[in-house]
């Protein structure tokens, strides 16, 4: 029987795991040993006791209690904090979702590697930060790493059979998010609510706003790098407001090979946990007809400044990754607390970059997770002084 954890359980690529799981037969197909989550107690519990976990972990130790009162008489083991999270990913599974969201993300999934086993990356995060430590680390425990992110499931599939050497270009789509055809001199004035709605996919919060400025589709270029190891003025992101194709692949013959399909991510998702086979997946089938045209025009650098910061920091390299990253998590926190505006994100985003970039900070390239963590602790407090002094003055 196949062993199975899932870290982000409770959250929106973690409820499709779940349905996954369930739809191939539950806890009589799977052993389940980890299943993590946040506040959402009574859905974690739920979801241990239903796939008979071996232990549930909240982030946060407050809930502890809540999580020990429902999974009482349930056998599985309740836990809380980073530290127990990270403990839970040490234990050995088959196959590993990693679908925290966030920096929060990279220790547990690093952990998960060390037991071998195949790790389906969600937390795209991990790749942007900490991407040639990753791959080290899976290669050191013979861990498989297949991407979840649809884009570069796409690429993935796409690429099978394919030799590397032949790739021309890899373009990855955008939906374009929220505001794709507003007025330019709207989008200061961007409520949360606004940019948390998106036309096509249904994703957790953070991801939904990082859809609407982009800041998404910037962190899915550098993980195109990392993942692929291709050379980054090779990356192209097109926008495509019907998110049916999902990624291309084109080849020095000329030739491309699109992945195309509807916008769920159990495609993704179930796509990594069958590999390498395909099986039977809940989602719609694409109906071109149906569909009648596709669409595709190239990203306003205006409209979008998060893919240009994408691409300096692709050239910096070193630990440029986890301060972009990291000061992407600290402004899009502010702007969700409502302290900035909505087209503020990239200008602190950009500033904490230059000063970090100055001091010389950045150059290094990660030799071990601290380096990362530290770039990333860094990044935060620049990204808090700009902010602060920006209200101020
Ligand atoms: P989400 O917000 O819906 O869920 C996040 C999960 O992580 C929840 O279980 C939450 O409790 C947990 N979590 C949050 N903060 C945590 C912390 N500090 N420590 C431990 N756990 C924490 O997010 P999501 O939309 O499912 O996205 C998860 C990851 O997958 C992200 O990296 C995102 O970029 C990536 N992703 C998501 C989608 C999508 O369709 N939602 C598509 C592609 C990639
Ligand atoms: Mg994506």
């Amino acid at each position: 029987m196949r062993s199975v954890s899932v870290f982000g359980a409770t959250g929106s690529i973690g409820e499709s795991t779940f349905d996954l799981l369930m739809g191939q037969g539950g806890p009589a197909a799977y052993r389940t040993v980890a299943l993590t989550g946040g506040r959402n107690i009574a859905r974690l519990a739920e979801m241990a006791r239903t796939l008979g976990a071996e232990i549930a972990v909240t982030a946060y130790d407050d809930c502890l209690p809540d999580l020990r009162d429902a999974l009482s008489g349930s056998g599985v083991v309740a836990a809380a904090g980073a530290a127990a999270i990270a403990e839970a990913a040490a234990r050995p599974a088959d196959w590993t979702m990693s679908a925290i969201v966030g920096a929060a993300g990279l220790v547990p999934g690093f952990r998960a590697l060390s037991h071998g086993g195949t790790l389906a990356l969600a937390n795209k995060e991990s790749l942007v930060t900490a991407g040639p430590l990753l791959l080290r680390e899976a290669r050191r425990h013979g861990a498989r790493i297949l991407p979840v992110d649809s884009e570069h499931s796409a690429v993935f599939q796409a690429l099978a059979g394919e030799d590397l050497a032949s790739v021309e270009h890899i373009t990855i789509t955008a939906s374009g998010g929220a505001f794709r055809d507003w007025p330019l001199d709207r989008l200061a004035r961007a409520t949360v609510a606004e940019a948390s709605t998106h036309p096509n996919w249904a994703m957790g919060q953070r991801i939904t706003i990082d859809s609407a400025s982009m800041f998404n589709k910037a962190l899915e270029m550098i993980e195109t790098r990392e993942f692929f190891g291709i050379d980054p003025a090779r990356i192209e992101v097109l926008v495509h407001p019907e998110s049916l194709v999902h990624a291309m692949v084109g080849f020095r013959d000329g030739g491309v090979i699109a992945h195309l399909g509807t916008p769920d991510m159990r495609h993704a998702i179930g796509y990594a946990l069958n590999w390498p086979d395909r099986s039977h997946l809940p989602v719609g089938r694409l109906d071109l007809a149906r569909a009648g045209s596709l669409t595709f025009r190239a990203p306003d650098p205006v409209r979008y400044p998060a893919l240009r910061l994408a691409r300096e920091v692709m050239e910096a390299g070193g630990l440029c990754g986890a301060a972009f990253n990291a000061a992407k998590e600290a402004a899009l926190d502010a702007f969700i607390a409502g302290r900035i505006g909505f087209t503020v994100m990239a200008e602190v985003v950009e500033t904490v970059l230059e000063r970090l970039s100055a001091s010389g900070d950045l150059g290094n390239a990660p030799g071990d997770l601290d380096m990362v963590l530290q770039a990333d602790r860094a990044a935060r407090r620049v990204a808090a002084d700009v902010m602060t002094a920006r209200q101020g003055s």
